[in-house]
């Protein structure tokens, strides 16, 4: 049976060791969040996701959702308890301001604790999830009527959220939507029209769904232009906040899809649904992006999660499976064998995974800690800092956990040889669940034109700058330190590569577009690969201090230091493979006319 084990200890190390959460406790909600509390509430996070939610994760699997004639939705058996217990200890609104009902903790936090849970449930955690999102979007966007009519059941978890943007013939495209929004003239709108593969769409854990859609009022511009945002209940809300008819938004079938099938996907039908605006007439799409910002951090999230939870098995079947002797000698005479955690082989591939893990998860805290100054910071070159770093590091995070997690999803089943392609040991489900997590949110290859198209040049470069001059601080800072060089060194030429790419596409992109459109996926991986490598120096910096200063920890330190020199060694010198990729520009990519396919 598959096993999960939420990784407190090293939450709480890149928590309250490398990034000094404490250091933060002039921003609303840090002062609460005291190492003590930390702590506590990791642990209790990982109690949930190992207790409640792990327990479902294959049986879910297993079962799927169905739907009934009547277009009701049921989830797999177990799911709804699990839920109403996530609910009752307050997880949603973990972030949430308190005046909704949340507890103003840091998003952060939130952040480290979403890891588990999505470990632990992917397909479970993506109804409070796209909640979440739905939340983000209605406290930037919505009136105070509006945040005061939803808010609060959202958050207590009572009431979900999803997101309808994908209609069949649009996916990334969404100027091409067509969903109609026709004015009422009473302030509300008649939304018609289909979207499909909406998650979480339908399903009876809670007693009301609220749709946020995106529609086209009637008369708008083509294109994006014309795109509004609008809530549309799934039962009418009164005044007094009580529930009433039942709208005009149906499941009209489930997805039958390749994962996630403890997850609704909905085809939804809008037949005159009441719908109301969010925010300004035509501006919805930029309304939207809070949503979708916030979604594609959990999604990387999740390429995380899944890739951690795959790698966890991997350990376990690696420590136990006997087959053949270990090339430097027995290892384990009383064995007929010695398992094969002694093949090098085997070794390169954990070691491959706990190095993205460990740093992986360290870049998405470190991104959140940026989302979490961007929107709380009372100075405000340090919000503008951190909201362009922020806004840098979500198609990095976004493209490269999940491409990297599904890989590793791959690369830890391949551990269990033809075992790990039966069912019943759950790798199969982490390499399908995993599967999703390039595709939507913007598929990878979005993430990467988003980071080359736009993030680059975004205010004359002043993001990318920013953080090139940050770890080039960090390697100059760290020059003269013997102990640093293995990390520095590394550090150094990666950067390099990658400022010698982002100068390549400066010089070469704008003359030729096909240019950025045929390098941007290596350049996004050769940003991650260095990201994840400054993740590493800093965390190697982090635990020689540590070491320095008699921390009881010692071998989880030492091992810190050998998995960054194995990061060092083994994967950081990919990025001399992907600049010449993207050097090579587009030529022989286009060349070959379509029928030549
Ligand atoms: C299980 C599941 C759950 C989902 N949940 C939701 C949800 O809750 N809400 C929602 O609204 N949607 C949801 N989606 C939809 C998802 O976000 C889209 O499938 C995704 O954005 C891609 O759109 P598409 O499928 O139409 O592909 P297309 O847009 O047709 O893209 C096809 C391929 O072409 C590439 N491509 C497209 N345009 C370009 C371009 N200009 N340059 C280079 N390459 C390009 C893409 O990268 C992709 O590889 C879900 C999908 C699935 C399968």
């Amino acid at each position: 049976m598959p096993v999960y084990k939420a990784p407190t200890a090293d939450t709480l190390f890149v928590l309250n060791d490398v990034l000094g959460l404490e250091r933060y406790g002039n921003l609303p909600g840090f002062a609460d969040a005291s190492p003590d509390m930390v702590e506590a509430i990791v642990g209790e996070a990982a109690k949930v996701a190992e207790e409640a939610l792990f327990p479902l994760n294959l049986s879910g699997d297993q079962e799927g959702c169905t739907r009934k004639d009547d277009g009701s939705v049921t989830v797999p058996k177990g799911f709804n308890q699990a839920y109403d217990q996530y609910c009752q200890g307050g997880w949603i609104g973990l972030a949430v301001p308190e005046e909704f009902g949340g507890q103003g903790l840091p998003y952060t936090l939130h952040a480290a604790v979403g890891e588990y849970m999505s470990s632990a449930n992917m397909s479970l955690m993506m109804y409070p999830g796209l909640t979440q999102g739905a939340i983000a979007a209605i406290l930037v966007h919505g009136s105070a009527e509006q945040k005061a009519t939803y808010l609060p059941n959202m958050v207590g978890g009572t009431w979900s959220g999803t997101m309808n943007l994908t209609e069949p013939h649009c996916g990334t495209d969404l100027g091409l939507l067509r969903t109609k929004a026709v004015a009422n003239g009473d302030g509300s709108y008649k939304i018609s029209g289909q979207k499909i593969f909406i998650s979480a769409g339908e399903h009876g854990m809670t007693d009301n769904i609220i749709h946020l859609v995106l529609a086209r009022i009637e008369g708008a511009p083509e294109g994006t232009k014309g795109i509004s945002l609008f809530i549309v209940p799934k039962f009418m809300v009164g005044e007094d906040g009580s529930l009433g008819a039942r709208n005009g938004v149906t499941c009209g079938a489930l997805e039958e899809k390749m994962g996630i099938h403890g997850n609704s996907t909905c085809v939804m039908n809008y037949d005159d649904a009441t719908g109301y605006l969010i925010g300004t007439e035509n501006k919805g799409l930029s309304a939207m992006f809070v949503m979708m910002n916030e979604a594609r951090l959990g999604v990387g999230l999740q390429g995380l999660s899944i890739s951690e939870t795959a790698y966890q098995n991997a350990v376990a079947y690696a420590n136990e499976r006997v087959q053949g002797r270990s090339l430097s000698g027995v290892k384990a005479p009383d064995k007929k064998a010695d398992p094969i955690i002694v093949h090098p082989d085997i070794r390169r591939a954990l070691m491959t995974i706990k190095a993205f893990n460990e740093a992986g998860r360290a870049f998405l805290l470190w991104t959140a800690l940026k989302s979490d100054i961007a929107h709380r910071s009372p100075d405000e070159k340090e919000r503008q800092n951190a909201d362009d770093l922020l806004s840098l590091a979500t198609p990095i995070l976004k493209g490269v956990l999940t491409d990297k997690g599904f890989d590793h999803a791959v690369m830890a089943q391949q551990v269990f040889g033809g075992h790990g392609y039966i069912e019943e040991h759950g790798m199969s489900q982490y390499v399908r669940d995993a599967r999703i997590t390039m595709i939507y949110e913007g598929a990878n290859g979005i993430q990467a034109l988003d980071l080359v198209g736009r993030k680059l040049a975004l205010n004359g470069g002043r993001a990318v700058m920013a953080f090139f001059k940050e770890i080039g601080d960090f390697c100059e800072e760290n020059r003269s330190d013997e102990a640093m060089a293995p990390y520095t060194k590394g550090l150094k030429k990666g950067l390099n590569d990658l400022q010698a790419a982002t100068m390549w596409f400066m010089q070469n992109a704008m003359a030729k577009p096909d240019n950025a459109g045929a390098g941007s996926t290596d350049y996004m991986h050769l940003f991650g690969l260095v990201t994840l490598g400054y993740m590493w120096a800093k965390m190697a910096k982090t635990a020689q201090e540590k070491l320095g200063s008699g921390d009881v920890r010692e071998d989880y330190l030492n091992n810190k230091l050998v998995t960054a020199r194995f990061y060092m060694e083994k994967i950081m010198p990919e990025t001399a493979l992907r600049k010449v990729r993207i050097e090579a520009g587009a030529d022989s990519v286009m060349e070959l006319a379509a029928e030549a396919f």
